[in-house]
């Protein structure tokens, strides 16, 4: 698998799929969440309302992953993860691990070649960003997966450094 970086906006991305740092209600949120939900259009909320009436009634828990439509988005998926919120006084990295490689796995259900992921956690949900850019690449990098090309897409210059970082690692 090919991964590279990309300092820019998910929802202008031209794959197969992109990856939603959602919450668990799947209801839309700020962030790299809301951007995808405005630019996607109703479509893909709609889908969200119809997992949580039947799998997910009580929402997509923490390190899981699931697919909809990417709606009006240039990809043809939206492959939606919840990140854990950042703990300074509990490990919940594997449940970030977690979030790439479940993403990964709804990925190669669906055939996906390739995919883009924001950094999941990074924003409000207040993880380190070195540590988020490691457990990131880590995680891609050790995922057992037909994806062909996997991007990262770093909306801000500092998480785009600390990306640059992990992957030279
Ligand atoms: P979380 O709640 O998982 O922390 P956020 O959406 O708050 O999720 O932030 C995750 C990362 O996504 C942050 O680095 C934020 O800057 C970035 N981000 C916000 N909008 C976009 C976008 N349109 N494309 C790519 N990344 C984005």
């Amino acid at each position: 698998m090919r991964i590279s970086l990309v300092q820019g906006d998910i929802t202008e991305q031209h794959v197969d799929a992109i990856v939603n740092a959602a919450n668990s209600s799947l209801l839309g949120g700020g962030g790299v969440d809301g951007a995808i939900h405005r630019k996607g259009g109703p479509e893909i909320l709609e889908e969200c309302r119809r997992l949580r009436a039947s799998h997910y009634g009580g929402g997509l828990p923490t390190g899981q992953a699931v697919a909809t439509t990417a709606g009006r988005l240039p990809a043809r998926w939206v492959i939606h993860t919840v990140g854990p919120v950042y703990s300074a006084s509990e490990d919940r990295s594997d449940q970030l691990a977690s979030c790439y490689r479940e993403s990964l796995r709804v990925a190669d259900e669906l055939g996906v070649e390739t995919i883009a992921f924001p950094a999941v956690s990074a924003g409000v949900y207040g993880w380190p960003l070195d540590d988020a850019a490691r457990i990131a690449v880590g995680a891609v990098r050790a995922a057992q997966t037909k994806v062909e090309d996997a991007r990262f897409v770093l909306f801000t210059p500092d998480v785009f450094a600390a990306f640059e970082k992990a992957l030279e690692r």
